[in-house]
């Protein structure tokens, strides 16, 4: 399945998501990724999945008649490693006036094909979390051959070509790349590279790794205030509670847990839905603190807070 949602989302509204990707394909591995590790680091765009089949997909959510405000390309990776994500554009740009959405890590812009393929999009985000390779290696654990001084050059390039609006996403994470000085090379990185608006972010999702932390909402503010007036935070912090959310999808997660520990793939399997929607309704259980995470071999399993609970009270008895 190569669509989830719409999902409701505090940026493009409501979101149709399309992953084109395996899980997870992708050029950096982030120490922040709620996906997990990248299984596949690569650089190398290939021809992943039929492009009809991605197409029909598309056409037939939107024949379901829900709202949808973007159709946003986004999910297990990075989305232009699809060699044909501009195929795909082209394609529904001819069939619907919904506008379309790129989310990206931006570090293959620095190739024309890549900027020309994304160029019919309306809308792209990619993220940049650093100004030096130090930190770029210490938080995006890049592919080898990427070097952040030609990330940085193509993104001011697909600046330059690109008609639609470019919305720079930074993520911050504690202690790695939020020191003063390095903001500062931020935000000068940023200056060139000219985006219509800069979306600061932070951990608000679990993390692959645990040394992964939040800055939190006053340090955020402060940063975007150094930042000037393109910049605002989109961290949901305490916002994720108030989404629209799925009753029936949240007590059927519910109901799974209950009777094992899950992963998201294994959720996906049995409900029918895609990973990154179920993410989502996750999310949400865990700030209600209805379910935890528990890491086993690597894997991410999610489990029922209630259990823990019980035995807790046993144990007091
Ligand atoms: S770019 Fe996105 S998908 Fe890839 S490792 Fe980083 S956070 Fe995960």
């Amino acid at each position: 399945m190569h669509i989830y949602g719409p999902v409701p989302s505090r940026r493009l509204g409501y979101s149709l998501g399309v992953d084109i990707l395996p899980s997870k394909t992708c050029s950096l591995d982030c120490i922040y990724c709620q996906l997990g590790h990248t299984d596949k680091k690569t650089v190398q765009r290939k021809k992943y999945f039929d492009v009809d089949s991605i197409l029909s997909q598309i056409k037939n959510a939107i024949a379901a008649g829900h709202r949808i405000d973007y159709i946003t390309f986004s999910g297990s990776g990075d989305p232009p490693l699809n060699v044909f994500i501009g195929k795909l554009i082209q394609e529904i740009k001819k069939n619907t006036s919904i506008p379309v959405a790129v989310l990206t890590n931006g570090t293959l812009l620095l190739h024309q094909s890549v900027r020309h393929a994304l160029s019919n999009a309306d809308l792209v985000v990619p993220s940049l979390d650093a100004a030096t390779q130090e930190i770029f290696e210490r938080v995006n654990r890049p592919h080898p051959s990427l070097k952040i001084r030609q990330v940085l050059e193509g993104l001011k390039n697909f600046r330059q070509e690109f008609c639609g609006k470019i919305w720079l996403e930074i993520l911050f994470v504690k202690g790695m790349n939020d020191s003063p000085a390095h903001l500062k090379k931020l935000k000068k990185a940023v200056a060139e590279i000219n985006p219509d608006k800069i979306q600061l972010n932070t951990v608000i999702r679990p993390p692959v790794e645990k040394s992964a932390l939040a800055l939190n909402y006053q340090e955020l503010e402060k940063i975007r205030e150094f930042f000037g007036t393109k910049a605002e935070i989109v961290a949901e912090f305490d916002k994720i509670r108030h989404r629209p959310e799925s009753r029936d999808l949240k007590d059927a997660i519910l109901a799974m847990v209950a009777r094992r520990p899950v992963t998201l793939a294994d959720m996906s399997k049995s409900l029918g839905k895609h990973k990154n929607e179920l993410n989502k309704y996750c999310d949400i259980l865990l700030m209600e603190g209805k379910i935890r995470i528990v890491i086993h071999e690597g894997k991410k399993f999610f489990k029922s807070q209630k259990q823990k609970n019980k035995r807790a009270m046993k144990d007091k008895k």
